[in-house]
């Protein structure tokens, strides 16, 4: 049985700036996309390396994904993307065979940027698990494939992790995953950035998104997005308790932010 049914290509729309922080990471990867997807034949004219594959690792919810799809929108590139968990079959050889017709599809849409999220569960390191070597052999066709991926140039790959310990250590040699990026949790000033991201195009009144940027230590992208949605919906709900009828004329206020954080704390 196939385990890779339909991959979705999709033809991602994200801008760099619809990601907040991370600026030197944004560089470098406007310029990898560049060496990588845009102008391979001057890396090539002038052997400048480009990286094959690139790795995104740190905390979840920090931004990777959305990363992924910035990297591929620049290209204007098609995207694939899938989870690690999801390549993973009990069957024999079909987990094999979805790394394989994964890229083959990305091979068919190029110029591409195949995603894999938790790549850990796809490339654990092999051997020492008392396993039934299915990891062994999936990590196997995965190195095979991105060593494949020198007579493809326009296909690239983007992993993601929260463990990179854990992946076999064979990836991240060079002409693989070359280029390994770290995704931090967002510091003060770009939880602030994050927070402008998500909210200037909504109709924010006596909002201070500079004390909630301060007071927000710790949280990571998809948080802050969390709490700016839940606000939404605090103004929302303030509004139909009053019978108001002009849903132009909603403001997201300062109260609604503190009872969308009160929610995020209960919850
Ligand atoms: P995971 O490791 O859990 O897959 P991730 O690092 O891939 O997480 P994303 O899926 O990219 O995180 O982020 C989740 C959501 O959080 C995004 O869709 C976006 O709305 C928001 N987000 C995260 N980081 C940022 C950021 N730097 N700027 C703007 N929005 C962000």
């Amino acid at each position: 049985p196939a385990v890779l049914r339909s991959v979705e290509v999709e033809t991602p729309n994200v801008t760099w700036d619809a990601i907040g922080g991370l600026d030197s990471l944004k560089q470098t990867l406007q310029e990898a996309v560049e060496g990588a997807l845009l102008y391979p034949e001057l890396y090539h004219h002038t052997k400048a390396k480009a990286p094959r594959g690139i790795l995104l690792w740190g905390p979840p919810g920090t931004g990777k994904t959305l990363l992924a799809k910035a990297v591929a929108s620049q290209a204007r590139a098609n995207f694939i993307a899938v989870n690690g968990p999801e390549l993973m079959s009990k069957w024999v050889g079909a987990s094999e065979q979805a790394v394989r017709d994964l890229f083959a599809k990305a091979r068919q849409a190029a110029p591409c940027v195949v995603f894999i999220d938790e790549l850990d569960t796809l490339a654990p390191a092999r051997g020492g698990h008392g396993d039934t070597g299915v990891s062994d052999r999936v990590v196997g066709q995965l190195l095979t494939e991105l060593d494949g991926l020198h007579e493809c140039p326009n296909v690239l790959l983007v992993g993601a992790t929260n463990r990179p310990e854990a992946l076999d250590p064979a990836l991240l040699r060079s002409g693989r995953l070359d280029l390994q990026l770290k995704v931090d949790l967002p510091d003060e000033a770009s939880r602030l950035a994050i927070l402008h991201v998500h909210n200037d195009d909504r109709p924010l009144a006596d909002v201070d998104l500079a004390s909630w940027a301060a007071q927000t230590e710790g949280w990571n992208g998809a948080d802050l997005t969390l709490l700016t949605n839940q606000a939404a919906l605090e103004a929302i709900r303030r509004y139909r308790r009053q019978g108001a009828s002009d849903p132009g004329a909603i403001q997201i206020i300062a109260d609604d932010f503190t009872a969308a954080y009160q929610r995020l704390l209960e919850q």
